[in-house]
């Protein structure tokens, strides 16, 4: 895998992709059929991706980040969930692995899950024996067990399914790995403290293996997309190194025209502008 791990350093600071004019090039040529180990960029990339692609740009290319309340909640979160609970865990029929390496050569990503959930479908048997569906053996326990993915967020359901593809491609990532396939998984959301199941449909499956593409296109391009002024910007951590009030094309022509017209007014001795 290649060194992408400023993802979770988080280096502050701007660069020089920020001032690019224009998005990615169009027909960027990106491997196809399966990636190989060094080629693979970071799983949680595709979810600032859906999110937003100059802040998948602004990351994966200039390398910038900026934490923000929402984002240190969620830091939080995950530590919580990664360091200060067990890496495995067997409750009854459930077995939980935290912090479970995750990596999918079909979509060119690795990450690091947070929860793999194993449900026990199958009591444990002395001969050999059809695998339940979707089941798997592990080692250490006896008996066939299911996998689950679960992804913990801050805040609350997004409009967006930006939270839905990242799941969706760690269970990619599972069926690659143990050789089944996953129906569903779930997120967890810190603000309403409930867990959402999410269904891994042909058409989450699609977005999911379209966003991976877009972003291998967009880090080949190597070009920060443009900025493009969305009500989402509010809640951005990377509002200030982004600043789309001051750098929006549309914002900058249409107050020009602003200044323009009021100046012409002002020469003409109207009032009232
Ligand atoms: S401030 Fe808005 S346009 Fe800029 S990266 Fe964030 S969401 Fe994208």
């Amino acid at each position: 895998m290649q060194n992408h791990k400023h993802l979770d350093r988080r280096v502050a600071g701007d660069g020089p992709g920020s001032a690019a004019p224009a998005g990615p090039a169009a027909g960027v040529p990106v491997p196809t059929g399966l990636f190989v180990e060094d080629d693979l960029l970071p799983l949680s990339a595709l979810q600032h991706l859906v999110f937003c692609e100059r802040q998948c740009g602004l990351l994966l290319i200039d390398q910038v980040w900026r934490d923000n309340p929402l984002t240190l909640e969620g830091s939080r979160l995950h530590r919580r969930v990664h360091e200060e609970a067990p890496r495995r865990e067997v409750r009854g029929d459930l077995l939980i692995a935290r912090g479970v390496q995750l990596q999918s050569l079909t979509l060119g990503v690795a990450g690091v899950a947070d929860v793999v959930e194993f449900h026990c479908v199958g009591a444990p048997s002395r001969g050999r024996e059809q695998a339940p569906s979707g089941a798997v053996r592990l080692g250490g326990v006896t008996g066939w067990w299911r996998p689950f993915p679960v992804e913990y967020k801050r805040g609350k359901p997004k409009r967006d399914s930006c939270d839905e593809v990242q799941l969706c491609a760690q269970a990619i990532c599972i069926e690659e790995m143990l050789g089944v396939a996953l129906p569903d998984g779930a997120l967890f959301y810190g603000t309403t403290q409930h867990r959402y199941e999410v269904h891994f449909t042909s058409k989450l499956r699609e977005q999911t293996r379209h966003a991976a593409r877009r972003l291998h296109e967009l880090f080949a391009g190597g070009i920060v997309p443009r900025v493009e002024r969305q009500a989402k910007c509010r809640s951005c951590s990377l509002v200030d190194v982004c600043r789309p009030d001051a750098t929006s094309p549309d914002r900058s022509v249409s107050r020009y025209l602003a200044n323009v017209v009021r100046f012409l007014h002002r020469e003409e001795g109207v009032e009232g502008v």
